[in-house]
C-alpha cells in the first residue's frame, strides 16, 4: 500500500520536470495588473483578456505574460510564436 503511493510521488516528480505532458486546454485567471487588475482565459486555443489594450490589439502585457510562464503547457495556437522560436532553436528536442 504505502509502496504503491510511494511510486506514485516518485512518478510525479519525474513527470514535473516535463511539463509539456499537461497541455493546459481552458484556463481561467485573475491578474493583478499595476493599475487594475483582469481576467485572461484560453479556450480553444484562444486568449482573452478583459483590459482595453486586448479590444484593439488582441493581445496585451497579461496574456503575453501568462503564455510566458505557461509556455511548455500551451497548445501550439496559443503560444506566442517569438517564445514558440526562441526555443525550438534554443532546445533540439
Ligand atoms: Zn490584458
Amino acid at each position: 500500500m504505502h509502496s504503491d503511493l510511494a511510486r506514485k510521488i516518485e512518478k510525479a516528480r519525474h513527470y514535473a520536470e516535463e511539463p509539456k505532458r499537461i497541455q493546459l486546454q481552458e484556463l481561467k485567471a485573475k491578474f493583478a495588473g499595476e493599475n487594475d487588475s483582469h481576467q485572461i482565459s484560453l479556450k480553444d486555443g484562444q486568449w482573452t483578456c478583459s483590459c482595453s489594450f486586448f479590444r484593439s490589439w488582441k493581445t496585451c502585457a497579461h496574456i503575453m505574460t501568462a503564455q510566458k510562464l505557461l509556455d511548455p503547457m500551451l497548445p501550439q495556437e496559443a503560444r506566442q510564436p517569438e517564445l514558440a522560436f526562441e526555443q525550438s532553436i534554443a532546445v533540439p528536442a
